[in-house]
């Protein structure tokens, strides 16, 4: 526990209580001593006065003078303190009685033979002596002394110790209260120097006034403050130095984080310029090629002499070709800016491989080879997934193998590996027994442009970008592309997916990759309205529709196309979506809006921009569907029997 008390407080009380215990020791003592001195001296006076009044009445008594002895005995009483004296004679008769001139008037003094019997009292001191002559008792003397001085004596003196007790009391405890402050008051201007530095006033020192401990004590104390101070000193200013490099550094980074904006603002923008132009070239190379593709097309369809047929189809080839490599290209101009997506979708799974063997199925006929197609027994009908990346993979895969195998096989083989009730996962090889690829080219295989050698490209054509794409699109479902392949010993490329099991939609033959129904449907004629403001496209279109037997009328933009809807009724509208004046998607607008025959019928889009984001703004848009450019005589008829089915008579 602390204790409440200052030092000079606990001092004084020290020194006062010792004082205390002194000066009554001196209080009770000196009465005490005066008293025992004056006892000694009183017993000492009273003896010889009693011997020499014995002695001075011996002849007096022995010869029976009793005046003689009266006078003697009366001279004693000069004396003051003497009280009595009483002399007897050798027989005990008392012969002179006196009594003190200061106790004359006290009765006991009166009888002298209670006197002898009982010489001392409270008052007085007895003594008695025997008169003796020539060794013979002659009598007794018998005297006592009052105590009345002594009595007075020591009370003056018990008087005179008491107040010096109290004047030692009292000046002791000035003198410790003197001392205590003398000590405590350098100890208290320390304490309040200390508060002052403890609040931050380091420039605070201790007054220093002895040369005694607590001056000790205040030299160290300043010194102590001293390297406080500079401590501080050198904290402040490092401080200071810190703040003033945190300061130039945040500028620093500032500077940097803007420049960095700045530079991500430009890539942005580029890239953003880049999906532009790509999205504007796609549409550009596109719609010629439709137009090239569906014109060969119709052309190959007429009756021709077998050199024009010949020719034509080259023509149809190469244009094939040259689509595959815009597609190819655009497919990684989509993957380098991030825009790649897969739409998963339900979708028939053994369909959409069958169909991506039978598209391969000519070409390996073409070059004598086996294509085997492998499927397990337990592959689910209906599952989630992107049906025409899992298509592009495919035929990526297969393509290069039938193209890099001059004899043997190629075999496609779909295997289920892991199967639960919601999802399967896929094992898909593509096996060959080609020219195979040596170790060092399987390494960098799956980088963009990059073939096994020159001449390669020469001899067997190609870009050498589908596998980088059939990469990314595997990568993209989830998988990872393998291969396992030596020269002259054929290749295997595989990969695995874990697709989640769908149900089959309401109409099942309405989905992506219901490839399975499209034979069995027979669509009647329909009344069909095709939008375009290109006249190649325009015809093209119009004559595909033609062939498969249905009524088309032509609108060559927005405008004609809402005025045309409004007069008739239509099964279908055919599209385009980028058009003068009025767009395919302001058409649309119109049309819906308008009261007018046609606000429920089907708007299928027909766009050159194979970018995902262009079938959801159609759709966004009000239209019902979206076919990419170039149109194909299959993908109209598969869009007819969507959305006029052949059950539905018009
Ligand atoms: P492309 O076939 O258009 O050149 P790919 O990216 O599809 O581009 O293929 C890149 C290269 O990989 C091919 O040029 C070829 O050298 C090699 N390659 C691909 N598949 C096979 C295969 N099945 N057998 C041998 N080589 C192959």
């Amino acid at each position: 526990m602390m204790s409440r008390w200052g030092i000079r407080t606990k001092l004084v009380a020290a020194i006062a209580s010792l004082v205390l215990v002194l000066a009554i020791a001196f209080a009770v003592i000196t009465p005490r001593r005066v008293e025992r001195q004056g006892m000694r001296a009183l017993n000492a006076r009273g003896r010889s006065i009693a011997q020499m009044t014995a002695y001075s009445v011996r002849n007096l008594l022995a010869s029976g003078d009793t005046p003689g002895v009266n006078a003697m005995v009366q001279g004693t009483r000069r004396d003051p303190d003497l009280a009595y004296v009483v002399v007897t004679d050798s027989s005990g008769s008392v012969v002179s009685h006196v009594r003190g001139v200061n106790l004359a008037s006290d009765p006991r003094l009166l009888d002298p033979v209670s006197l002898i019997a009982h010489s001392s009292s409270e008052d007085w001191l007895g003594f008695s002596s025997d008169v003796m002559l020539d060794a013979r008792r002659k009598g007794v003397v018998y005297l006592g002394i009052s105590l009345a001085d002594l009595r007075a004596e020591v009370a003056a003196a018990s008087r005179a110790s008491a107040l010096s007790g109290l004047l030692l009391f009292l000046a002791g405890s000035a003198l410790a209260f003197f001392i205590g402050t003398l000590l405590t008051r350098p100890l208290g201007r320390l304490a309040s120097t200390a508060g002052y530095i403890a609040a931050g006033d380091l420039d605070q020192r201790a007054e220093q006034t002895s040369n005694d401990e607590v001056g000790q004590l205040v030299i160290a104390f300043n010194m102590m403050v001293d390297s406080l101070q500079h401590a501080s000193r050198e904290l402040a200013h490092s401080k200071q130095t810190l703040e003033a490099r945190v300061e130039e550094r945040t500028a620093e980074v500032q500077e940097a984080l803007r420049q960095l904006e700045v530079a991500k603002n430009e890539a942005e923008e580029a890239n953003r310029m880049k999906s532009d132009f790509l999205a504007t070239m796609s549409h550009e190379v596109r719609t010629p090629m439709n137009g090239v593709l569906g014109t060969l097309s119709l052309v190959l369809a007429s009756p021709l002499e077998e050199d024009q047929r010949r020719l034509l189809g080259l023509a149809k080839t190469s244009a094939d070709a040259l689509l595959v490599i815009i597609n190819d290209i655009l497919d990684l101009s989509k993957i380098e800016a991030g825009r790649m997506e897969i739409a998963p979708a339900p979708m028939r799974l053994r369909a959409t491989c069958e169909e991506s063997y039978a598209l391969l199925a000519v070409r390996a006929k073409e070059k004598k080879l086996t294509l085997t197609f492998e499927i397990d027994e337990r592959i689910p009908e209906w599952v989630m997934g992107d049906a025409g990346r899992l298509r592009q993979v495919l035929i990526n895969l297969t393509g290069n193998a039938i193209k890099f195998t001059e004899r043997g096989s190629v075999t496609l083989a779909i295997a289920v590996g892991a199967l639960t009730d919601t999802q399967a996962t896929l094992h898909v090889e593509v096996r060959d027994t080609g020219i195979g690829i040596d170790e060092a080219t399987q390494a960098r295989l799956f980088q963009k442009f990059v073939q096994a050698d020159a001449s390669m490209a020469r001899r067997y054509g190609g870009t050498g970008l589908g596998l980088a794409i059939s990469k990314n699109l595997v990568e993209m479902m989830g998988g990872s592309l393998g291969l396992k392949s030596a020269p002259g010993r054929g290749s295997v490329f595989s990969f695995d997916v874990t697709l989640p099991i769908a149900s089959a939609p309401a109409n099942a033959d309405e989905s992506v990759g219901g490839g399975a129904a499209r034979a069995a449907s027979a669509v009647g004629p329909r009344r069909l309205l095709v939008v375009d403001d290109n006249p190649v496209n325009l015809t093209v279109a119009s004559a595909m529709l033609k062939n498969q037997g249905h009524l088309v009328d032509l609108a060559r933009d927005g405008g004609e196309a809402v005025d045309k809807a409004r007069a008739r009724s239509y099964d279908a509208i055919f599209m385009d979506l980028q058009m003068p004046v009025m767009d395919g998607i302001a058409a649309t607008a119109a049309i819906r809006s308008r009261p007018g025959p046609n606000t429920g019928t089907p708007i299928i889009a027909l766009t050159a921009n194979a970018m995902e984001s262009d079938r959801v703004r159609s759709l966004e848009g009000g239209m019902n569907d979206h076919l990419t450019k170039p149109i194909s005589p299959e993908s109209l008829r598969a869009a007819i029997e969507r959305w006029c089915p052949a059950n539905v008579e018009a």
